[in-house]
């Protein structure tokens, strides 16, 4: 990261102000929403970062933790979604999962991962659905379908 953390790259970075979702992506995620304490559900965002995040697939990894209150994505599935990404041009623009348990907001882990897993993070929950990234500390992105 500090090869690249140029004032510009810097500037670019902080512009990420929303997530723009087609809507079938969004539809897919509503369907996710937990109806009650069941295992965590995950996967990661395809699409292209330009500012702001525009994610046009979501597609669900398996949860190598079998948890109510955590996840792991499971590394070989995940490669596999890294390497589907850039064969159709795009890239791996964030991860997504399921709270059972919880508020649409990062869990102290989450927040553990945002820093090793840098993208945008949408968090779903029996009622809501939110975007976060971390930069300097935790920020709430506007998700915007279209
Ligand atoms: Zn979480």
């Amino acid at each position: 990261m500090d090869a690249k953390a140029g004032t510009d790259w810097k500037r670019e970075e902080s512009n990420a102000l929303k997530i723009v979702l087609e809507r079938n992506v969004y539809e897919f995620l509503s369907k996710l929403k937990p109806e009650s304490i069941e295992e965590e559900r995950c996967g990661l965002l395809i699409g292209v970062k330009k500012g702001d995040f525009f994610v046009d697939e979501a597609v669900e990894v398996r949860n190598v933790k079998s948890s109510v209150s955590e996840f792991e994505l499971d590394p070989v599935e995940s490669l596999r979604v890294f390497e589907y990404a850039e064969r159709i041009g795009k890239e791996v623009v964030g991860v997504w999962h399921t709270h059972p348990l919880w508020k649409a907001y990062p869990s102290q882990k989450d927040v553990s991962g945002m820093k090793t897993f840098p993208g945008v993070w949408i968090i779903i929950s029996r009622s809501e659905i939110r975007a976060f990234v971390f930069e300097e500390g935790v920020k709430e992105l506007k998700i915007e379908v279209r």
